[in-house]
């Protein structure tokens, strides 16, 4: 170490009673960084950056390896803390802890490949570097704590940053045991640290401390905004990933048992706490009525319950407060066209909800409920279908179904989204770009690109002349 890391302080803030939202019952205390706790980690992480960045690339690579290998390892626990934390299904928290391990090994191949250019001049060679930016704050939401902890730390580590992330307040326990991993598979302690604590304090501070020099943000459109204008005083550079409102839009000429079958699953996969989620389901009027038939049948198949279970398809809503807050939108004598059913007794349950909204303007349609709660619309032609897709003021992802390749991607290019499928509902590998037009974001994370976002560019001309 060129200079020590500095000592963290006890923090003040009260502990805070992390609680299983299946049972309701508290399942860890974990202690809250204040703000010299944060102030003290942000240092602690730039003495780290001045060794961390001279690692030669092959020996950075090496360590995201083994912190890849050490993920896997240890991916049932991860998954099973996930399923207690976030009450997200066994299967789910399965995939999400093997995509953590998939983004870090995706990122470990990057620091050997983070190439500059030559750039033909006159009088000398005209070289480019990506120099690595400094201290990276990377704020979490509560809905996929995993795999957004591993989108936001692994390029930015590979790069030759170092990272300070905050979990959200109620999923910290993921995060937490990576940053153990991390200092087990030899990723030197200061590098990457985890700070639970709460977003108003600890998040906000990534935006004001001058140490911190970019920030990766995962969350609501309104904090984003907020998180927006306080780096705007350092000209910090800032991620965005936020919120959601997208199409699923269902033509004529598709494979309608498909479409139907899978729409549930585009919507209600974990409760509906997916910036993702498949909220719009807009059919062509022509096949309304049979659309709607086979998508009852598919929603009563939903089985919701104790998400440790195998077969269960979806689990509880994170918290009570957002359960509170989800059904606001289903309020008595609301246009419910069917509803799946939920389990009896503790957990903060809530069953999918299929509605026929009254107007386009219903808030049920135009905002984003981060539930299972499903708006289904019809529309005339192509037009009307990318017109109704694009009266929102997000662009998160999207899905078309119809036989029609021409339509299919004359209607990918015209939606206003950064990720669409078609004839599917995946959007998210990690080894292409993923993010938002419009309010549901700024940038893109994953991908072969990615890398850009933790860099600059430096330019630097060697004179060959005397
Ligand atoms: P949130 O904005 O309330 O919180 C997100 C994170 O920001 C938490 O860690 C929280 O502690 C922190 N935070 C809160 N206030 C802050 C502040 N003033 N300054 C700095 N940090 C602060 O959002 P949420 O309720 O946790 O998550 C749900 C939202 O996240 C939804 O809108 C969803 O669409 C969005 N989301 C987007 C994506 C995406 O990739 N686009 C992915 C997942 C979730």
């Amino acid at each position: 170490m060129t200079e020590p890391l500095p000592a963290a302080p006890a923090s003040t803030a009260p502990p805070y009673d992390v609680v299983n939202p299946a049972t309701e019952k508290v399942i860890e205390t974990v202690a809250m960084a204040d703000l010299a706790a944060t102030d003290a980690a942000i240092a602690r992480a730039r003495a780290a950056y001045q060794d961390w960045r001279r690692v030669a690339p092959a020996d950075r690579a090496r360590l995201l390896r083994a912190f890849a290998a050490a993920v896997d390892a240890d991916r049932e626990r991860l998954a099973r803390l996930e399923v207690a934390n976030a009450g997200h299904t066994i299967g789910n928290a399965r995939w999400e802890a093997g995509n953590a391990r998939d983004v870090i090994e995706y990122y470990a191949a990057a620091p050997e490949r983070n190439m500059g250019r030559q750039i033909p001049v006159q009088g000398g060679i005209d070289v480019t570097f990506k120099e690595p930016l400094g201290v990276v704050g990377v704020i979490v939401p509560w809905n996929f704590p995993l795999p957004i902890a591993a989108w936001g730390l692994a390029p930015a580590l590979a790069a030759g940053n170092t990272v300070v992330l905050k979990p959200a307040e109620l999923t910290p326990l993921t995060a937490l045991r990576l940053a153990e991993l991390a200092l087990e598979a030899g990723i030197p302690p200061g590098v990457f640290q985890v700070l639970p604590g709460h977003g108003p304090l600890v998040g906000a501070r990534f935006a004001t401390h001058p140490d911190v020099r970019k920030v990766v943000f995962t969350g609501s459109t309104a904090v984003g905004k907020q998180l927006m204008a306080a780096c705007a005083a350092q000209v910090k550079p800032i991620t965005l990933e936020l919120g959601g409102k997208s199409a699923n839009i269902v033509f004529a000429d598709s494979d309608l048992e498909a479409a139907a079958a899978s729409a549930p699953g585009a919507v209600f996969d974990n409760a509906g706490q997916d910036c993702c989620a498949r909220s719009r389901i807009l059919v062509q009027s022509s096949v309304f009525d049979a659309f709607m038939a086979r998508f009852e049948t598919a929603v009563a198949a939903v089985r919701v319950g104790d998400p440790a279970l195998e077969d269960t398809a979806m689990g509880p809503l994170i918290s009570a407060a957002h359960r509170t807050r989800v059904a606001g939108y289903v309020p008595e004598g609301a246009d419910v066209a069917f509803r799946g059913s939920v389990p009896e007794g503790p957990g903060f349950w809530f069953p999918p909800t299929v509605l026929l909204p009254g107007s386009h303007q219903d808030p049920a349609f135009t905002e984003e409920i981060f539930g299972p709660v499903v708006t289904v619309v019809p529309f005339t032609d192509e037009a009307d279908a990318v017109r109704i897709a694009n009266d929102t003021d997000y662009g998160l992802s999207g899905s078309i179904w119809t036989r029609d390749l021409g339509r299919a991607l004359r209607v990918a290019r015209a939606v206003e989204s950064g990720n669409l499928s078609v004839n599917s509902h995946s959007s998210v590998r990690y080894s292409t770009p993923f993010g938002g037009f419009k309010q549901s974001g700024l940038g893109r994370e994953l991908g072969p690109d990615a890398l850009d976002s933790f860099t600059e560019t430096k330019n630097v001309f060697i004179s060959t002349e005397g």
